[in-house]
């Protein structure tokens, strides 16, 4: 009998001292050796038989790696093993980015959220991912250490596909970079799942809206889905409709169209590609109108 959860396979760990190291190790054994900091995604892929590597290398007590700087002239430093909670409940986070706080207070439950880390929910670069869409629409780098050096990627370069991120080989990712946000901005994430907590999204939405007058609406909007196609994406073509003319309701209903048209779902055993569309279409309705009505409210 195939069981479905084989168990965990006995594997090294290590306990990395320095950046070098890591990417030392990553070089020379790069299908044997593979990064820990929470652990929350590659035990479970482990146990579950779909990985199996020789050697786990826990970075997550390197230097910085759990540190959250804001500065207020640059943005916020978030160290890539900063975890969920950590993130969700630090005071610069709540008061410059109450969006990343909000996403990051939907991964689990409370207790996965002490161990989950931002930057592992990144580097999984699973399309559920909860932070991507709130990473994308704040426009972050993803700081990544390798052989070169330090490099830094743009968040809507880093997902490549399920599973798949643009690191290159022996990068690891240290930091995650936000820059300051536009002035009189307001966002939301709304997620969708089988329960009310502690589920993986069927559907995921961000949206960061604030006033520019350059362009016609006076209002630019960032939009960004989760779970809906291979890698989490911008609503490039709901953005463009939402900046090109005035807000209405029937602009915020053609934009939350045009969000549902951008997914690519697949049926699964959590939801049909059909119901993840449509709810595409009433979370982005839905974030949109909230986002709209708190920048009406200051203007
Ligand atoms: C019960 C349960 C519920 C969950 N619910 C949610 C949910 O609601 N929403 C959600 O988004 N996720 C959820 N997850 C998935 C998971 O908890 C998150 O993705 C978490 O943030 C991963 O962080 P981690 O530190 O545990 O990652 P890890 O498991 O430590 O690492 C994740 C991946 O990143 C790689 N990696 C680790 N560190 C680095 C690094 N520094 N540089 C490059 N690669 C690195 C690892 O090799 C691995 O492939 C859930 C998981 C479980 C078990």
């Amino acid at each position: 009998m195939n069981l479905p959860h084989p168990g965990l396979p006995s594997f090294d760990y290590i306990r990395a001292q320095t950046l070098e190291q890591v990417v030392d190790l990553l070089l020379k054994h790069p299908t044997d050796v593979r990064l820990f900091m929470g652990g929350t995604d590659i035990l479970v892929q482990m146990r579950d038989g779909l990985l199996e590597p020789k050697t786990l290398v826990d970075v997550k007590h390197l230097p910085g790696m759990t540190t959250i700087e804001f500065d207020p002239d640059v943005g916020l430093r978030l160290g890539a093993a900063t975890s969920m909670n950590a993130v969700a409940q630090h005071q610069a986070v709540v008061e410059n980015y109450p969006l990343l706080a909000e996403a990051a207070n939907t991964v689990a439950s409370y207790q996965l959220r002490n161990r989950a880390t931002v930057g592992g929910n990144l580097c999984n670069a699973s399309p559920a991912a909860d932070t991507a869409p709130a990473i994308l629409v704040l426009e972050a780098s993803l700081i990544a250490f390798g052989p070169s050096g330090e490099r830094s990627i743009p968040a809507e370069k880093f997902f490549l596909g399920p599973g798949e991120s643009a690191f290159n080989q022996g990068e690891l990712l240290t930091r995650i970079d936000i820059p300051l946000l536009p002035k009189g901005c307001h966002g939301r994430y709304l997620k969708l799942g089988r329960n009310a907590g502690g589920d993986l999204a069927l559907v995921g939405v961000a949206v960061l809206g604030y006033p520019d007058e350059t362009v016609d609406s006076d209002y630019r909007f960032r939009v960004a889905l989760a779970s809906v196609a291979p890698t989490p994406i911008r609503a490039l073509k709901a953005e463009e409709i939402l900046a090109g003319k005035s807000i209405t309701d029937e602009t915020l209903q053609q934009a939350s169209d045009a969000a549902m048209d951008a997914a690519e779902p697949i049926d699964d055993v959590r939801a049909s590609a059909r119901y993840r569309k449509a709810m595409v279409r009433a979370l982005t309705r839905r974030a949109l109108s909230e986002v709209w009505a708190m920048l009406r409210e200051e203007n």
